[in-house]
């Protein structure tokens, strides 16, 4: 029987040579910094981010910072990708707006943790490419568009859960009206030399934003209409 087990774990490395340095990635960049939620460890397992950046950068895939992806995107650092999808609060029945595919990895992640997810890119080669990614691995529940972030996806608003990954001077009212009441917002806000502030937003039932900040990140900024 232990031989079984033991053959079993060999034929699941053999096709994921990442998944130890993945299950590291977990325990020492976001369990041990205080991320618990069950569901986000779980896709952050499960995820394999190597399969989100070019070839060349695979080997630091699952390091503690953030991967560069051309473009000027990048894929921001494992912990910060946990402790927004934490943030997010996310569930099964929630329809996603992200602002910002880039490679997909942040897509990804939330694929496994609500219903749908709309993701909207920029620059036309990363939204091609995250599509392409998003589909060879089999995430049937991400839709890629190709657009301008400031506007939002009007056609499927409401959104339970909205999330930017590039950082707007302010959030861009457009996104805020297609919150729905009890929705929830998850950006970084700001233009500052060092970086911006990581805010929530909870869209009340009487329609009433109230906001908070979770400290200071560094993301690139939203490309402005
Ligand atoms: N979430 C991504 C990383 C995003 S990097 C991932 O997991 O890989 C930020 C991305 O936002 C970049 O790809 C950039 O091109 C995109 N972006 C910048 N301004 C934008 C805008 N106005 N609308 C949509 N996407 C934008």
């Amino acid at each position: 029987m232990g031989l079984w087990i033991a053959i079993a774990l060999l034929r699941l490395l053999a096709a994921d040579p990442f998944t130890a340095e993945r299950e590291r990635m977990v325990r020492d960049q976001i369990e041990d910094r205080g991320i618990h939620d069950a569901a986000v460890l779980r896709a952050m397992r499960t995820v394999p981010r190597h399969l989100f950046v070019p070839e060349n950068g695979r080997r630091l895939a699952y390091a503690d910072h953030p991967l560069s992806i051309g473009h000027g995107a990048t894929i921001s650092q494992p912990f910060v990708v946990a402790w927004m999808t934490e943030l997010l609060e996310p569930s099964k029945a929630h329809k996603v707006l992200e602002i910002g595919t880039g490679s997909g990895y942040q897509a990804a992640v939330l694929s496994g943790l609500v219903n749908h997810v709309y993701t909207i890119e920029i620059v036309p080669e990363l939204a091609a490419s995250a599509r392409q990614t998003l589909q060879k691995l089999g995430y049937g529940n991400v839709t890629v568009r190709e657009g301008d972030g400031y506007k939002g996806w009007p056609e499927e608003a409401p959104f339970d859960r909205i999330i930017l990954t590039a950082a707007p001077r302010e959030v861009p009212k457009a996104l805020v009206e297609q919150l729905a009441k009890g929705g929830r917002l998850v950006a970084p806000v700001g233009s500052g030399p060092w970086g911006q502030e990581l805010t929530v937003m909870h869209k009340q039932p009487d329609g009433s934003i109230r906001q908070r900040s979770m400290g200071g990140v560094a993301f690139v900024p939203m490309v402005p209409k």
